[in-house]
């Protein structure tokens, strides 16, 4: 079983209190909606908002922020950029906050929408991804002129905990499958033990079928059968390249959402971690894949009926062609996907008091 504390339990009259990081490019504005879309829906969540400055060099901010998700258990977030030009020792914050909180495991669920146009239609992959180790130690080094070390760390506890929440996961949503995506014909010792850890743990669950792809031929069948693949698992590099490729099968970073959990803390955002900086406060960034994440940290803080209103009213405005904004193909802005989120929400609540 994934050893996972419950979330913190509500306070003050069944209010929870939530970090919310609003980071950089579209970050901010996303989250603002969010926040809207709670108020109207009279959402039992206030949000202590921390605010990471991405070109100071201190930690200072990061480690606020680290600190406020502690204590609240659960955070939604934007992306903070990290900037090639500062320092090699300028770690990157998203980074840090992932492995101070020990947030192990990205979860994204990618599933085709209704209403958006891809060339691949049924995909439903759920991608667990390492989220702590592998090719993100940030181990570099130049051992003499010209030569960098740059180490992928791979281990035994940390590949046998991820390999477990994915097939407990799997069983509790009931998935048939679970393929874990390697390279260890090449990295023989590294991702030769992750593979073997992901057997062990198969072993153990013999209602879920296993098996192994190599990630090259993993991201050539892909683009070609997305459909045939159920939940995926794989150290951080891959987890991070695999689930672009699949947010793009499904229409892009704007649309899915993501969550990394450890066995304290929770933290929601966007399943690319996108800064979309070159969009940032135009009003036509898709607040869809922010908003389905905020619907995943209210179920996961059991607030299901508050999260299906949303997920619900979401959905109902993919079908709204007239709606999309510009990265799925159509013309409408940030705000009026917002507005139409809203007025789904006002109209199932409706029909709702009047039953
Ligand atoms: P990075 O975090 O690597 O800087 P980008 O911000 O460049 O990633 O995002 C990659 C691409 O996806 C950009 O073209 C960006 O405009 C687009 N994008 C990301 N998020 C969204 C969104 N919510 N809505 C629309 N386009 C988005
Ligand atoms: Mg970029």
């Amino acid at each position: 079983n994934r050893t996972m504390l419950p979330p913190p339990p509500a306070k003050y009259g069944g209010r929870h209190t939530v970090t919310l990081i609003p980071g950089d490019g579209i970050g901010p504005e996303l989250l603002n909606h969010v926040r809207e879309v709670f108020r109207f829906s009279c959402v039992p969540v206030d949000f202590e908002v921390v605010h990471v400055n991405s070109a100071l060099e201190s930690e200072e901010d990061i480690n606020n922020a680290i600190t406020a998700i502690r204590r609240n258990g659960v955070a939604l977030k934007g992306n903070i950029e990290t900037k090639h030009t500062m320092p090699p020792s300028v770690k990157s914050r998203n980074n840090l906050l992932r492995t101070s909180l020990d947030l192990y495991a990205n979860v994204m669920h990618c599933q085709s929408l209704p209403g958006v146009q891809t060339r691949h239609k049924n995909i439903d992959i759920m991608i667990i991804r390492e989220n702590t180790e592998g090719e993100y130690s940030s181990l570099e080094h130049e051992s003499v002129t010209g030569v960098v070390e740059c180490l992928k760390i791979i281990t035994r506890n940390n590949s046998l905990r991820i390999a477990e929440y994915a097939f407990s996961l799997a069983r509790e949503k009931g998935r048939r499958r679970v393929t874990a995506v390697h390279k260890a014909n090449i990295m023989k010792l590294g991702d030769g033990l992750f593979l073997q850890c992901c057997r062990e743990v198969a072993s153990g669950y013999p209602d879920i079928k296993f098996d192994a792809m190599i990630v090259d031929n993993t991201t050539m069948q892909l683009v070609s059968k997305p459909e045939q693949f159920d939940v995926m698992v794989m150290p951080n590099l891959y987890g991070n390249v695999v689930s672009n490729v699949c947010a793009g099968l499904v229409g892009g970073p704007g649309l899915v959402p993501g969550a990394n959990f450890g066995r304290d803390y929770a933290v929601f955002e966007t399943a690319t971690r996108n800064t979309g900086k070159s969009i940032a406060n135009k009003n036509i960034a898709n607040p869809t894949a922010m908003l389905l994440a905020s619907c995943m940290m209210l179920d996961h803080l059991k607030l299901h009926d508050h999260a299906s209103s949303i997920r619900n009213a979401v959905l109902t405005t993919m079908n709204e062609t007239r709606l999309h904004t510009a990265d799925i193909g159509g013309q409408g802005t940030t705000s009026d996907v917002v507005h139409s989120v809203m007025r789904g929400i006002q109209s199932k609540g409706q029909l709702t008091s009047e039953r």
